[in-house]
């Protein structure tokens, strides 16, 4: 039996680019609407190149591979068709610094399967191509004469249900102001009327406990189909949402923020989260499947966190799960999506009528980087072997 490629060089690149109209708000995390200021953004690349000629590519972040130096040399000389075993191994590595770092290299890893089996991603997983329903995901409320008042939320959300768009998620203001969240709510709501499904993602901008339960009585009166991550405890804590979820009716998104399987499992098991949150950029294909199957066997649905090729063959190959991250969006700007591939973009307009994606058909992830682009704001990089 033929042995599969095997690992002979990894090479990190660095790169950073601007985003026009695009500001920051109070404390200059949250990406905002500003008419003629322009945000910097980071992102890294890694290349994993083999004995075949077959290299692997993902788009990552240069966090997650600051860790390279730890599991790097490990890497070389490996079969990369094993994946589980080196999954399995390099998460323990890493297990003291929150295994950041493993989703890049098991990303990597897929797209050289994909490649050396001529097959997209979600065809080893046993996915089929269908319509994947997209959700408009929202930047950040501004003061900037864009999404800056109720009225501006509900305007944009019936421009994306007119747009074809099923459902709408409301990522609000910073710095924590309940009565505008909630007029923000009520608002989107009646101006998209019963039909559309709407969520809510404070991003752990509210302060208290109590302005989350709060919003969350406001969501029930609403009708919302989620409220996630809503306050300060960053994400995290099964015993303050367990509390949450006994209070209101609105069912709740959790574990965003919890990297690898097993805390996400004990977060469902607490009762602490109604969704499960999946991330491929934390946890990787293989551990993002793992969850799936968890969540299927918990009788739970899982939700993929953001936009991009691999989330697309990732939903395409999992039964229970609902909607496609088209992150993140604003009436008056290009959004937040990093122009970095020749053949594939996320943006408001990229839906069909009925406000679906679909996956990549290509072989590996099916992508194609810009590497015109990627030189051109090149920042720095490594190289292992
Ligand atoms: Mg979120």
């Amino acid at each position: 039996m033929e042995a599969g490629p095997k690992v002979t060089r990894l090479e990190v690149t660095e790169l950073e680019y601007e985003i026009k109209n695009m500001g920051t708000d109070y404390n200059g995390f949250n990406l905002v609407y500003e008419k003629g200021s322009t945000a910097k953004r980071r992102m890294a690349v890694l290349q994993i190149y083999t004995d075949q000629g077959i290299v692997g590519e993902t788009v990552t972040s240069s966090v997650e591979l600051s860790t390279a130096p730890i599991w790097a040399g490990y890497l070389i000389g490996k079969n990369t068709l094993e994946r589980e075993r080196l999954y399995s191994d390099v998460k323990r590595a890493l297990r003291q610094v929150a295994r950041i770092g493993v989703s890049a290299m098991d990303n990597a890893l897929w797209d050289i399967a994909g490649k050396y089996y001529n097959s997209p991603i979600w065809r080893l997983l046993g996915g089929h191509i269908r319509p994947l329903p997209a959700y408009a995901s929202t930047t950040h409320g501004d003061e900037n004469g864009g999404l800056d008042s109720p009225e501006a939320y509900a305007e944009f959300a019936v421009q994306c249900k007119e747009m074809g768009y099923p459902c709408f998620k409301i990522h609000g203001w910073g710095g924590g102001r309940v009565d505008r969240e909630i007029a923000t709510i009520a608002a989107v709501r009646k101006a998209v009327g019963p039909g559309m499904a709407l969520l809510i993602d404070p991003a752990c901008e509210l302060n208290t406990w109590g302005d989350t339960w709060t919003v969350g009585r406001a969501c029930d009166d609403a009708r919302f189909f989620w409220l996630e991550d809503p306050y300060k405890d960053g994400g995290i804590s099964q015993f303050g949402h367990r509390k949450l979820r006994q209070l209101i009716r609105t069912p709740i998104l959790q574990t965003e923020h919890v990297r690898s399987l097993e805390p996400h499992v004990d977060f469902a098991i607490a009762e602490a989260t109604d969704f499960m949150r999946g991330d491929v950029n934390y946890d990787g294909v293989t551990g993002v499947m793992k969850l799936a199957h968890a969540c299927e066997g918990l009788g739970i649905d899982i939700e993929l966190h953001g936009g991009g090729p691999l989330q697309r063959h990732l939903m395409t190959s999992i039964r229970n799960t609902n909607f496609y991250e088209m992150a993140l969006v604003h009436p008056r700007n290009e959004g937040t999506f990093a122009p970095i591939y020749k053949d594939y973009r996320d943006g408001l307009d990229v839906i069909d009528e009925n406000g679906c994606v679909y996956a990549p058909e290509g072989p590996g992830a099916g992508v194609e980087l810009d590497w015109e682009f990627i030189r051109k704001n090149r920042t720095g990089g490594v190289v292992y072997e």
